[in-house]
């Protein structure tokens, strides 16, 4: 009980305001625009994020909000899924958790009533998010290592996100492949919201990413690889994740990677939605079309928004910087008219997978059976279509 109490005491104080909380300094000023964003070396990152919201077509950095992201430095204890595979019975189950995989139509919002905080010994601080910090946990009667995300209810309330988050716990539970991050389950009390989540040993892949300035060939077409799969599973359930990028990618202990962060994702079973959303960067035509004339049919869009985003994902993996980088203005401008250029350093088979994902058009965007079966990726993958060389560092 004492235990209990220590632990309540530890987590009481936490809030997302104590801004020096993990490093004991004042956090830098968050910078203003992408660019700025780029010019950070180090990983304590920003990059611009668009609210939940339609923007008009020529949005500027006054209608846009910038996060700031945590530097964790995660030691990998945790036993993860076997990568690049589908099949659930592969992934590490959390023996007291129900496996939400299996029950997809169980309600993610009503939890058994066993969960509760004592069950869990919290670690060292994994990160911290806008609304929360993640802390590295263990099932004390299993040993299951896992990571807590800890959510205040009136942090939710007052960021008006209370229904992202219901939407995020729900589409995130019923959600069981190797490359996506598992949420296992989820408790609250009075004031804080506890999601049980699978744990990335290694991290942000964002973070990779920067030390690394940009990825080998080999490197970028497995986490492609890995990245096509996930999405054709997340498709095949008329999910879209809508804000794919490397800040919203976690690393497993192999090395594999796990696409997280389902706040901005949809359920659409007709598979169009006309909520703009996403990251400046990672923003398609078609979202930036949809904020324009308005007309009917116009800012209708589908699955294939997460395809655009996978071809300014192996960019930048390639190229260290996002293809349409420039002023928020001079950014959706040049998406609008996909107005980009590939180094030359970048090998024709990669630059052929670019160029058939940045397509203005989403009807003629190539599609991820087709990603798997590129040249590029069986080049560096196999015929599997999937990551071989995964790597960590
Ligand atoms: P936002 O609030 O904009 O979603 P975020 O995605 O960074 O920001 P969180 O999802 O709360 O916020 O995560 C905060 C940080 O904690 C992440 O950036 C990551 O470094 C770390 N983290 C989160 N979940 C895990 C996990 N399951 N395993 C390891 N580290 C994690
Ligand atoms: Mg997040």
């Amino acid at each position: 009980m004492a235990d209990m109490q220590a632990l309540e005491q530890r987590l009481e104080g936490i809030s997302v305001q104590d801004e020096n909380y993990e490093n004991g300094t004042a956090p830098a000023a968050p910078s203003k625009t992408s660019r700025d964003a780029s010019a950070t070396s180090s990983s304590s990152q920003t990059r611009l994020k668009l609210p939940l919201q339609k923007l008009p077509s020529n949005a500027t950095a006054s209608t846009t909000n910038t996060t700031i992201k945590s530097n964790p430095q995660p030691h990998a204890t945790s036993k993860p899924s076997a990568p690049n595979s589908h099949r659930a019975s592969d992934l590490t189950p959390l023996p007291v958790l129900p496996n939400p995989a299996a029950k997809p139509n169980q309600s993610a919002t009503s939890p058994p009533k066993s969960f509760h905080l004592g069950l869990f010994e919290i670690g060292k601080p994994l990160g911290k998010g806008k609304f929360g910090r993640v802390y590295l946990a263990r099932e004390r009667r299993t040993n299951f290592i896992c990571a807590l995300k800890v959510l205040h209810k009136s942090e939710l309330q007052q960021g008006k996100v209370e229904k992202q988050v219901r939407r995020e716990i729900e589409i995130q539970s019923n959600l069981a492949h190797p490359n996506i991050l598992r949420l296992y389950g989820h408790f609250h009390d009075s004031k804080r919201i506890f999601l049980i989540l699978e744990y990335a040993g290694k991290g942000e892949l964002y973070k990779h990413l920067r030390k690394a300035g940009r990825f080998d060939e080999g490197r970028a077409a497995g986490y492609i690889a890995q990245m096509a799969s996930a999405l054709k599973y997340l498709h095949g359930k008329h999910v879209m994740h809508r804000d794919i990028k490397p800040e919203n990618i976690l690393v497993g202990i192999h090395g594999e990677i796990k696409i997280s962060d389902f706040g901005w994702s949809v359920h659409a079973p007709n598979g169009r939605r006309n909520t703009m959303c996403g990251t400046l960067d990672y923003l398609p035509p078609e979202m930036i079309r949809g904020g324009g004339a308005g007309g009917a049919g116009e800012g209708w869009y589908g699955e294939k928004v997460d395809l655009w985003a996978l071809g300014v994902l192996t960019y930048e993996f390639l190229v260290g910087e996002a293809p349409f980088e420039d002023t928020p203005v001079m950014t959706q401008r040049r998406i609008a008219r996909g107005e980009m250029r590939v180094p030359g350093f970048v090998s024709a088979e990669a630059k052929e997978l670019i160029c058939r994902l940045l397509v203005l058009d989403p009807e003629k965007r190539v599609g991820l059976e087709e990603v798997e079966r590129c040249r590029w990726v069986v080049k560096h993958c196999g015929g599997m279509g999937r990551g071989k060389k995964e790597e960590g560092e």
